[in-house]
């Protein structure tokens, strides 16, 4: 993909310290050092190895007592161990969990957000990367992968809203297909209008041209079945608010609406270098919410591709908007389930904080393994409810259903339960509010603030819910 330029690096794991390090192993049993703190003397990276070599001790922390905390430690040990200019880092730990910790922050920590800064200092230089401990390639392979699809998530993420709009994000997803050997399909915004996807085109005609489309990408690795789980996400390459416009500083950071969709192609480049023997196939909802003269507004009345009558209520609500058609041609094609991410609600952040997402599912059973996903990866999650009572929140007097209350009301469960009417029936689904795709200081073992969140949730949930 364009500009995304992700860092190749050797990888060697070690059982045993080698002889060579033995004044590493030496250092550790002597330390009178906190676990997971501080970085080596030069003198001692020197003894280690001539070319330069970082390295960084870890014992078990009784704090560290799960994936989050452990990956918390890792990315402060990681900091602080760790300059830019070494180019072999060689990370010890006595359990293949605390190694795993540490190779996910170094992992995290080597990708540099792109920056237009006339002085940026050049990107870090590592080349090698050492694992000392109980591991094995695929636990390391499962790690790399994960780490790019992140990546990939935190540079669109990233981009400037003129870098990253409704027709390049269009064009650079085409290319990534290509150059990963994934189907694509486009649907063209005059394709769009001809179905009578009316949810997605409310938001699409507010902006002068013509470029908002929905893209469907598929990654086959198991060409022989006719299944696959669908993966939608909300690209809203910046989001104005429409005429109920942004104020203040909200509108600011709104470059990273289009979080969901990049969640989505992040999970489908992980699965690739994985060769993930499952098909799955991404529906990309690429658009921006602007204001002009054809924008949509209050009062005015939207029919959905599914037929669905929509009242307008406030043109800031577009995400459940474009995602609402979306999701209706992800579930026409039956898949195994539907798995929707996006930055929905601000009252999402208001019960989460920045440091969980929310979930929804229409599947009872999967509450559990959904929080359990969480848990294990790192990337927490907490189920809302689902019930069909709060439906009453967003009757209309004029349509099937209002976009969202005109008043106070617990919008992520009013955007989740409207985003439900647009799933075709029996069709088993999960939608993620992306409260912690951002954090301040970064989050578990991320280091920025834009956190990529999704992608170690997701491979998780694939391999719990859909064994
Ligand atoms: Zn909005």
């Amino acid at each position: 993909m364009k500009a995304f330029d992700y860092p190749r690096i050797a990888t060697k794991i070690l059982r045993k310290v080698p002889d060579r390090f033995d004044a590493a192993l030496e250092w550790r049993h002597q330390s009178q050092q906190p676990a997971l703190s501080g970085r080596s003397s030069r003198e001692r990276q020197q003894t280690l190895l001539a070319e330069g070599a970082q390295w960084t001790f870890v014992k078990q922390d009784e704090d560290a007592s799960g994936p989050f905390e452990r990956l918390t430690a890792a990315r402060k040990a990681v900091a602080g161990a760790w300059q830019a200019e070494d180019r072999h880092l060689v990370l010890i730990a006595d359990t293949g969990d605390d190694l795993d910790a540490l190779v996910s922050a170094t992992l995290a920590a080597l990708y540099d957000l792109p920056t237009y800064k006339q002085d940026a200092k050049p990107s870090n230089r590592l080349e090698k990367l050492t694992l000392v401990g109980p591991f094995d390639e695929a636990r390391l392979n499962r790690r790399l992968a994960e780490a790019e699809g992140n990546a990939l998530v935190r540079f669109l993420s990233t981009l400037p809203a003129n870098e990253l709009n409704a027709w390049s994000y269009r064009d650079r997803v085409e290319e990534l297909a290509e150059n990963e050997g994934w189907e694509c399909r486009v649907y063209s915004y005059k394709e769009l209008e001809q179905m009578g996807a009316g949810a997605f085109l409310a938001v699409a005609r507010g902006s002068d041209d013509d470029e908002a489309s929905i893209v469907r990408i598929q990654y086959r690795g198991n060409p022989d079945s006719t299944d696959s789980t669908a993966l939608v996400g909300k690209g809203v390459c910046f989001d104005t608010g429409g005429y109920n416009l942004k104020t203040g500083g909200y509108m600011f950071g709104m470059n990273g609406d289009m979080g969901g969709s990049a969640v989505v192609l992040g999970n489908l480049l992980t699965a690739s270098r994985l060769k993930l023997p499952v098909n799955l196939t991404g529906w990309l909802a690429l658009v921006e919410n602007h204001i002009g003269p054809k924008a949509y507004h209050a009062n005015q009345l939207v029919k959905a591709l599914n037929g669905t009558t929509i009242e307008v209520v406030d043109t800031d609500a577009e995400g459940r908007m474009v995602l609402a058609d979306t999701l209706t041609l992800a579930s026409r094609e039956h898949p195994l389930a539907v798995f929707d991410y996006a930055t929905l609600t601000g009252s999402c952040v208001g019960a989460l904080s920045t440091r969980y997402s929310g979930v929804f599912t229409n599947q009872d059973a999967w509450l559990m393994p959904l929080i359990q996903a969480g848990r294990d990866s790192g990337e927490r999650v907490w189920p809302f409810p689902l019930d069909p009572d709060y439906d009453d929140q967003i009757k209309s007097e004029v349509a099937d259903i209002q976009q969202c209350n005109p008043g106070k009301s617990s919008d992520h469960i009013d955007a989740a339960r409207f985003l439900s009417r647009f799933v075709e029936s029996g069709v088993r689904w999960v939608h993620v509010d992306l409260s912690a795709d951002h954090h301040k200081g970064g989050l578990a073992h991320v280091p920025t603030e834009v956190t990529g969140f999704g992608v170690r949730l997701t491979q998780r949930m694939l391999e719990t819910l859909l064994p």
